[in-house]
């Protein structure tokens, strides 16, 4: 990254202000003209202030009509995945961002549906994008893929629990996870740093991949390096959300007033909110980057070393779509792999004929001319 986005980085800082805006310079350019898309999901225990961090992360309310249900209605409730889509513009960039909470999670006693559905739903949005990519109209796909999860850490507990742990080595390889300490302002400093080494400690010891943000080129300036060390430093970020404007010594702050105080939510000494801010925004190219190099990737050798070949499933689907069909390939959870298997082995054969009769027709009309 540039000296010139490193200047950037600091001035992300500014209060009421998400610093998009400041990503690198080339995506800049292409971004300011077509916008931005990027995905976040977000996955935790109901109230640990997932909707109240991402309110504050994005300056605007994502959920204006949310609904909170009672205990009751929680246990019976799976998981539902619920996505929810702004447009942002910063100094004319827009950014048009898509966060999926994820309301439900670990509310059930067994939350295997839990991870079903969300692992569903991150391979629905590859599976479209590689039928999007096969199709005709290539240039004006809507990446709708996971780009980052921020993984909700509760501040209570002692370390990981074992959902958190099943999440993430479910997940890892899908998606890139941001571990987050949530509602940092329960503890103090030294709890804190506590509580971070153990759960780098467990991550490490379950072999769960995390994001790791890059390392930075030795020509960049130091300042820049010295920020990203400071990142690193801060992971998994502890942070405090909040969504009322506070005053404190004549300045505005979004902050929680406690009868002994203000916890300041963009006050780096109070939580790492500024730090997490500033992660997502200065590596949301670096976060694109590894969706597709890796984790697509992943997915679609995955679907290919199944022996279905993405534009054979593509073009199956627009047949069976044609012939009044039910697209079993993409929707339907109750067909077995075997009646998927048949109906595409159908379709390439249909495929091999028409090809063999093209291949007769052209040299037949050379031997004419
Ligand atoms: P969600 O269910 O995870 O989306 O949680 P919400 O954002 O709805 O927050 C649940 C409750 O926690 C609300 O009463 C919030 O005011 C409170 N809350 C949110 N963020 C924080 C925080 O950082 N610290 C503390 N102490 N409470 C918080």
């Amino acid at each position: 990254m540039s000296s010139e986005s490193a200047k950037n980085f600091s001035s992300i800082e500014t209060p009421g202000y998400v610093g998009f805006a400041n990503l690198p310079n080339q995506v800049h350019r292409k971004s300011v003209k077509k916008g931005f898309e990027f995905t976040l999901m977000v996955v935790g225990e109901s109230g640990l202030g997932k909707s109240t961090l991402v309110n504050a992360l994005f300056l605007t309310d994502l959920y204006p009509e949310r609904v909170v249900p009672d205990a009751i209605e929680k246990m019976k409730q799976t998981v539902k995945l619920e996505p929810s889509t702004v447009e942002i513009e910063e100094r004319g960039v827009k950014l048009r961002l898509t966060v999926v909470d994820t309301p439900g999670y670990g509310d059930a006693i067994d939350n295997t549906d839990s991870f079903s559905e969300i692992i569903r739903y991150i391979d629905e949005q590859f599976e479209r994008f590689l039928t999007d990519e096969s199709g005709l109209n290539r240039k004006n796909i809507m990446d709708n893929r996971i780009h980052c999860c921020f993984y909700f850490i509760s501040p209570f507990g002692h370390g990981l629990k074992p959902l958190d742990i099943e999440f993430m080595k479910q997940l890892h390889n899908k998606v890139n996870i941001v571990p987050v300490i949530a509602k940092a302002d329960v503890l103090t400093k030294k709890e804190m740093q506590r509580l971070k080494k153990k759960i780098l400690d467990e991550i490490a010891e379950n072999n769960i991949k995390i994001y790791s943000l890059p390392e930075c080129d030795s020509d960049e300036d130091e300042e820049y390096k010295e920020q990203v060390r400071q990142l690193k430093q801060a992971v998994p970020f502890a942070v405090c959300g909040a969504n009322t404007q506070l005053e404190v010594r004549g300045r505005k702050v979004r902050g929680r007033l406690y009868p002994w105080g203000v916890v300041e939510v963009e006050n780096p000494e109070h939580c790492d909110f500024v730090k997490l801010r500033a992660m997502l925004v200065t590596h949301m190219q670096d976060l694109q980057e590894i969706t597709q190099q890796v984790h697509y990737e992943n997915y679609r050798s995955e679907r290919l070393a199944k022996g279905v070949p993405p534009p054979a499933a593509a073009a199956a689907a627009v047949a069976a779509a044609q012939h009044g069909k039910r697209n079993t390939l993409v929707d339907d959870k109750s067909t077995g792999v075997t009646e998927k298997d048949r109906i595409l082995q159908e379709k390439e054969a249909e495929l091999r004929r028409m090809k063999e009769v093209i291949a007769q027709m052209q040299s037949q009309i050379q031997q004419t001319q």
